[in-house]
């Protein structure tokens, strides 16, 4: 309970800020060169945008100093946002390591496009567990449980759907083992668990998360592990897997801890995005370490130790290696 409110406490007080900044333009001094920074996110009810919300917060506060207004964008997720990054269409956003791992390598869902050299790591930041989540009706206890059954494969454009191509290939299953296979993004399936039409689904997120929060509430839904002989293999031969347990008690009706693997967040930037913008949103996160911690239960626990190495397949953006070498924290 207490985390529930927690959690809407901190959703819904983070919804004033994109207010107060406009409100604060029109007092902006005129000879303050006027700079504007959006970070691409995920879904709504998602940790991304509570996060990027965060970071925006902080980055606001220090305005006087930079002149920098920074705003977030609720996006389709990782593999979106790392393309539009490449495509100069978003100064800064989150992507799953795994997805930052392929977009450096040129592999998984960027084998087409080949790679994406002008991305830059910032930070890393939660970790994220694979979710899968079933219907309390489904009677399913095990992922294989979901066969022949509707279970919702995530939206082009995630890194949820990323993670599931790779799990599916793992078990070697596709996706016609589901009677039903849909697409929904990450605000839909939640509802759509509850309203009974589909049976589970998978989504690579931070906890505690109100996506998660909400179908475990609303109807009991119940988490389910990934174990077993094919995901050890995965997490061994993939390098940004590595094994997790979401702890029992999190969420209503789920009093069990959940064994699963997963990822990192992290936050990525082109080359092409100007040092001093990346400096600045560096700057504003660590300088109030204490405070951006504080903005969201999922970021509770954070260390800048592991925040700029842990899960950064790309180069470190100019902006922030000066950062971090300005506090000594690199050589
Ligand atoms: N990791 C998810 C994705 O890229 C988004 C999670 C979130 O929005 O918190 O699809």
């Amino acid at each position: 309970m207490r985390m529930r409110s927690m959690l809407k406490k901190t959703l819904y007080s983070l919804a004033p800020v994109a207010f107060a900044a406009t409100a604060a333009l029109s007092s902006a001094p005129a000879a303050a060169q006027q700079k504007f920074v959006t970070i691409g996110t995920g879904g709504v009810t998602g940790v991304y945008y509570a996060a990027g919300g965060a970071i925006c917060r902080l980055v606001n506060k220090e305005r006087a100093s930079h002149g920098i207004r920074c705003s977030v964008e609720s996006t389709g997720g990782s593999v979106f946002n790392v393309n539009t990054i490449k495509a100069g269409e978003l100064d800064l956003g989150f992507t799953q390591s795994d997805v930052q791992y392929n977009a450096v390598k040129g592999e998984g869902q960027f084998k087409e496009g080949g790679v994406v050299g002008d991305l830059r790591a910032v930070f890393a930041v939660h970790p994220e567990p694979i979710t899968v989540v079933a219907r309390k009706e489904a009677n399913v206890s095990k992922f294989e449980d979901f066969k022949g059954k509707r279970f919702n494969v995530g939206n082009p454009g995630s890194g949820t759907r990323s993670a599931m191509d790779e799990l599916l290939q793992a078990i070697e299953w596709t996706q016609g083992n589901f009677s039903l296979a849909s697409e929904l993004k990450a605000d839909e399936h939640g509802p759509a668990l509850c309203d009974g039409k589909i049976d589970g689904f998978l989504y690579g997120v931070g906890h505690p998360s109100a996506n998660i929060q909400d179908p475990t509430t609303t109807c009991g839904a119940q988490l389910v592990p990934l174990t077993g002989a094919a995901i050890d293999k995965l997490v061994a031969d993939k390098p940004y897997y590595a094994k997790v347990t979401i702890p029992g008690g999190l969420y209503p009706n789920n009093a069990n801890a959940t064994e699963t693997y997963g990822v990192l967040a992290t936050v990525v930037a082109s080359s092409k995005t100007p040092a001093d913008t990346v400096y600045a949103v560096t700057k504003a996160v660590f300088d109030n370490f204490d405070e951006f911690k504080k903005l969201h239960p999922a970021l509770a626990h954070l260390s800048p130790e592991s925040m700029i190495k842990d899960g950064l397949s790309a180069p470190l953006h100019e902006g922030a290696e000066r950062y971090y070498k300005e506090k000594g924290w690199l050589k």
